[in-house]
Parts: structure tokens; C-alpha cells; sequence
């Protein structure tokens, strides 16, 4: 049961991110600090829906 998200910077909004998620391991919204190239910068990424 894997669920294929894509991940936005909350700041700038862009997706840079592909990952997929064990719905089971993670029932909620998926956060995570990551790499934006476009703030050039560690920001934090959340799923888009
Ligand atoms: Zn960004």
C-alpha cells in the first residue's frame, strides 16, 4: 500500500521532491527538512494533496 506524493517547499512552493509513503507509517500529513534549490537552502517540505 504505497502512496506516491510529490513534496513543495513551504516557502517558495515549488516541488522539488518525488517520494512515496507507507500510508501505514505515516497516517498523517508527511513533513521533512530538505534541500530547496530555488531558496538555496534547507527548508521544510510538506506533501502536496
Ligand atoms: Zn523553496
Amino acid at each position: 500500500m504505497r502512496d506516491f506524493i510529490r513534496l513543495l517547499c513551504t516557502e517558495c512552493k515549488e516541488e522539488n521532491y518525488y517520494t512515496d509513503k507507507n500510508k501505514k507509517t505515516i497516517p498523517g500529513r508527511f513533513e521533512i527538512k530538505k534541500y530547496c534549490p530555488k531558496c538555496k537552502k534547507h527548508t521544510l517540505h510538506r506533501e502536496k494533496k
